[in-house]
This record gives structure tokens, sequence and C-alpha cells, in this order.
């Protein structure tokens, strides 16, 4: 497998024999209710990359432990960069890939703030723009839910430390899961910003981690990589003029 941070100079050299595709692993240090781990966001996408690159050849990225966390950011624990430098970072990431000679990007993020995504995406926009052989992708690992595996969560709007991750988290990191929680929405009052997060999103649960299971977990994780791996086959033979 080619996981970067375990494979060698020579694997390495080799790996991009058999492929020029990489998935880029985004995350978050964050708060994820009392029962999730801060790195919640990072390991979840880790582990279900590093699932896709069993499946077929695909270089997988050291993950990206930080983020931009707008809306937890009071909340203890969370750990927050600026868009600038989350810009700058998937810049240079993709720049030093590229002179590597790896081709094809697959940009997924564990976070899913809207604001992290979009300096994300602005980069690879950048990029695209410089680099005429590169092609990318980028999507969220919600996107990515909604695309693979919908049927299997029962909460409408379950998004953060809800049903999906808690049931994600208690298939790969079961040691690391402290109990549950309630369900729980965020309450912010639209569209004014407030500068006391916590006070309208106390518990940092938005969706129902009560429905979590390992079971739910395991199949989550498994049709996501799945879709990875469609996406992967997809972006080496994806032209836009056709
Ligand atoms: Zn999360």
């Amino acid at each position: 497998m080619l996981i970067i941070p375990e494979i060698t100079m020579p694997e390495f050299e080799k790996g991009l024999e058999a492929t020029k595709t990489i998935i880029l692993p985004f995350g978050s240090t964050e708060e994820h209710g009392p029962h999730l781990p801060l790195g919640t966001d990072t390991l979840q996408m880790y582990e279900i990359a590093k699932l896709a690159a069993k499946k077929r050849p695909l270089f997988v990225g050291p993950p990206v432990f930080y983020g931009l966390c707008r809306s937890t950011k009071e909340h203890p624990g969370t750990i927050s960069i600026s868009g600038k430098t989350l810009h700058s970072l998937v810049l240079d990431l993709l720049s030093s890939y590229y002179d590597q000679g790896l081709r094809n990007f697959l940009l997924f993020s564990g976070h899913a703030g809207g604001t992290h995504l979009a300096f994300i995406l602005d980069a690879a926009e950048e990029f695209l723009e410089k680099q005429k052989e590169a092609k990318v992708a980028v999507a969220s690992i919600l996107e990515l839910l909604e695309m693979a595996a919908k049927d299997l969560l029962e909460t409408p709007k379950d998004s953060h430390a809800g049903e999906f991750e808690t049931s994600i988290m208690l298939h790969f990191y079961p040691q690391l899961v402290k109990g549950s929680a309630k369900e729980e929405y965020p309450h912010f009052p639209k569209p004014f910003l407030v500068r006391n997060k916590r006070k309208f999103w106390p518990g940092g649960v938005w969706g129902d981690p009560q429905k979590a299971s390992a079971q739910k977990g395991k199949g989550f994780a498994e049709k996501i990589a799945e879709l990875i791996v469609k996406i992967a086959d997809e972006i080496e033979s994806f032209k836009e003029d056709t």
C-alpha cells in the first residue's frame, strides 16, 4: 500500500509506475462533543483513505490534523488555523506532490465546515489554473457520505459528533469513544454572527449519537471507501472536453 508516511523512497518511486493519483486527507483538531476525541475528523478521513488504498493502487498523504473551525472555535480543545494558512498549506502540498510526479489529486476533508472547505477549494482552483496537467477533486466526508451511503443514516440532519461520526469512531477506534451524548443541534441566531458560540451550541453535537453503532460505522466506511475507489478510477480517465 502506498501510505506515504510508511513507505520508502524506492517504494514511492515504484508506486508512481502504478498510479499518479493521491488522496490528501484533511481534518481538524476540534471538539466532538463529550464523547469523541478531538482528532475525530482527521482520524476518520485517514482510516477511510487507507481502506480505499487497500482496494487499488492509490497514494495516501499524511493527514493534516489542523483545519479552519469557525463555529466550534470557543469550545475547549478546538485548535483552528486561519483560512490564509490553510490556503497556503493546500497550495504548497499540491505543488510539492506535483513536482514529485503526482497528477490526480483527491482532496478529501473529514472536517466539513463550509468556511474550511471554501479555502481548500479556492487553493485547489488556483493550482488547477497553474498546472495544466493536474486534475483535482474536492469533497467533504459528508458529501462522500451523501453520495455513497445516505440510506444507512437514520438522522436526517446529522453532521457533527452525531450518528455518523460516532459510528465511524466506534468502528475504527472504539477505545477512544467515551460513552455517548444526547441528540443536539446548534441554534445560532442566523444571520447574526456571535462571539460566544458555545452559548448557542453547548454540547457541541449536531445530530444523534444515540443512533450510532460500530456496525453502522463499518458500513459507512466500506461504502465511502468504495466510492473513493470509483472516483480514483474516474479521475484518471476524466477529460474536461468530453
Ligand atoms: Zn467532525
